[in-house]
């Protein structure tokens, strides 16, 4: 048994550490598979692989929610949908709000800004509102501006790309095979065609999903097969939170292994993107994940809050990697 298992941690030691290619899906699952007491080879691997092909700066991220809840879409995890009985209600932010959190992430040293909304796509009032919005942060706060918006028209990716937008974040959320069990008023494919609008306009795509919403390995293998494919510039990985009231709110949390063993098996599947810890990771890792996260193939974080439960407070994180010796990425080297 070991000899398979030291296989894999050994083929992807060849093929993703020293040429840079990442792993297949059947060799995700393979890392997917292997079992707790390899955990930490693994992860050491994946720690190998993103300080050969990232480098040691850490990106940091802030996010801001424009407009939350009361969204028409029924994606099974997200308290944001005007569909379940949850918590969150339906609500925007001003512009004074917004340029306010910019300030106070570029303080923390994140170089991007993430405007989000919970919508299926943006209408005219909400462009309007992002277009003011970004040329307010412009005038008062140095930091890129990412937005996710949801799904796009040509129309929309243009404005977005003339308004100096520099990343697009939209979330295939899981494997093509396991979507239609966790959206079923959108499909894959249209977020698959706003990702590749995004693309050809020149802007960099965000591209990740949540684990642990009941899909097998091998659909887990799949996602990150999927998205070696879309080859995005950032990947927020997330771990399911289950929020009362969604469709998903007794679905289990996934253990710290699982979790952690995923991470390492995204980093080997994609060397070169930004792997982001984004939301879950508190109630899944606890504060012991971040520092494994972080030495097992992370190398992006979000400060602060998450848009609708508490993340970790920034200097938390700062000073986790502060202690690691990780330098956070400058803004002119993200230019
Ligand atoms: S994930 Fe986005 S599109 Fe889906 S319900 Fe939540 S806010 Fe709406």
């Amino acid at each position: 048994m070991t000899g398979v298992l030291a296989d894999i941690v050994d083929i992807a030691r060849e093929q993703v550490l020293e040429r840079g290619e990442g792993l297949n899906e059947d060799q995700v699952l393979a890392v997917l598979q292997l079992p707790d007491d390899r955990l930490d080879d693994v992860l050491q691997l994946a720690h190998e692989v993103r300080m050969k092909w990232c480098g040691p700066e850490v990106e940091v991220e802030g996010i801001i929610s424009l407009k939350t809840g009361g969204c028409p879409e029924d994606c099974h995890f997200c308290s944001q949908s005007g569909l379940f009985e949850s918590p969150v209600r339906s609500a925007w932010i001003d512009i004074p709000s917004l340029v306010e959190a910019a300030k106070q992430t570029a303080k923390t040293g994140a170089t991007e800004f993430c405007i989000v909304a919970a919508v299926r796509g943006p209408d005219k009032r909400l462009m309007s509102q992002v277009a003011a919005g970004i040329e307010a942060i412009r005038n008062e706060v140095d930091i890129q501006i990412a937005c996710s918006l949801g799904m796009l028209t040509q129309e929309q990716v243009d404005e977005l790309k003339a308004m100096g937008v520099h990343r697009y974040n939209h979330n295939l959320e899981t494997s093509k095979s396991h979507f239609p069990n966790v959206v079923t008023t959108h499909s894959w494919e249209e977020r698959w065609g706003t990702l590749q609008m995004v693309r050809e306009a020149g802007m960099e795509v965000c591209c990740g999903g949540i684990l642990g919403m009941g899909e097998t390995l091998e659909q887990r293998a799949e996602f990150a097969a999927n998205l070696a494919e879309l080859d995005p510039d950032e990947v927020p990985l997330n771990f399911l939170n289950p929020r009362p009231g969604t469709p998903f709110g007794d679905l289990d949390v996934l253990e710290p292994s699982e979790a952690l063993k995923s991470v390492a098996a995204f980093r080997l599947a994609l060397p070169r993107t930004i792997l982001r810890f984004a939301g879950g990771r508190e109630i899944t890792l606890g504060d012991l994940g971040a520092e494994k996260g972080i030495l097992g193939g992370i190398n992006a974080v979000i400060v602060g809050n998450y848009l609708t439960t508490l993340g970790r407070p920034a200097e938390t994180d700062l000073d986790l990697l502060d202690s690691l010796k990780m330098p956070i990425k400058a803004l002119n080297e993200t230019l």
